[in-house]
């Protein structure tokens, strides 16, 4: 690479810096980073985990990934469920023990009801080959703690090439770590909700989790308001 193409390259990096975010590197530290050492990182990355060809390739990556601390006391990685050409996404925080022992999101409580609300007759009433469901973090955070920022950081170029290869219409972010993940927003679900981002070339929306509804129920209407924009949505 001569001289011209490798300040080429660096100046699209330092601009858009999220390539690195999967290797812990943040924008700042570009700044003082020297050049060849930078390239060399890149290289590594897309050798890794930035070429995937399918979301079976991401699948694999994710099976043997070790990127952060949470990979040490998983039973399973947890990928997707559903449709890979699928309209709608949803996006959970991460498994749970039920999702970490069988390597599938939303199986335990908070994903029966889920289901409830997308496939049952009087609610969605979607087929499994109209969603595509995973989450935020592919690996069980211990006692279902929240998963913490570098945790997050470290997980998402998988997430992000799920959505680009799924290419949804529309997203739909279940809870505050959905939302933080995929808008960069600490707001809260009150004041988020009932309406749609223009994010991932998709419509965002964000909805309260389904583990909430089980603690107070009194949201199931705000949710299935948002479920009813969601099914205008698509149908447009
Ligand atoms: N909660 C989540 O956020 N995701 C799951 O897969 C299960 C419970
Ligand atoms: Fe890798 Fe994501 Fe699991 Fe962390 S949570 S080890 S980044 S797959």
């Amino acid at each position: 690479m001569n001289e011209e193409d490798k300040n080429l390259q660096i100046k699209k990096i330092r601009r858009g810096a999220k390539n690195l975010k999967s290797l812990g590197i943040q924008g700042v530290y570009l700044k003082k980073m020297d050049k060849d050492k930078i390239l060399n990182l890149i290289q590594e990355d897309a050798g890794s985990n930035n070429q995937f060809n399918s979301l079976e390739e991401i699948k694999l990556a994710v099976e043997k990934c070790k990127l952060c601390s949470l990979h040490k006391e998983r039973n399973n990685t947890v990928f997707s469920r559903g449709d890979d050409k699928a309209d709608i996404m949803f996006i959970g925080e991460g498994p749970g023990r039920d999702e970490d022992m069988a390597g599938m999101p939303f199986v335990g409580r908070a994903g029966q009801l889920l289901d409830k609300i997308v496939f049952n007759e009087d609610a969605m009433n979607l087929s499994i080959h109209d969603v595509y469901i995973c989450n935020i973090v592919k690996c069980r955070p211990p006692n279902n703690r929240k998963p913490e920022l570098n945790e997050m950081e470290a997980c998402f170029n998988y997430l992000v090439r799920q959505i680009s290869f799924v290419s949804p219409k529309i997203i739909v972010c279940l809870g505050a770590t959905a939302a933080e993940g995929i808008l960069g927003t600490k707001d809260r679900i009150m004041d988020l909700r009932g309406k749609f981002f223009n994010k991932y070339n998709a419509k965002v929306i964000v909805t309260y989790h389904p583990a909430a509804l089980l603690r107070d129920g009194s949201r199931k209407k705000l949710v299935w308001d948002d479920m009813q924009l969601v099914m205008k949505e698509i149908k447009k």
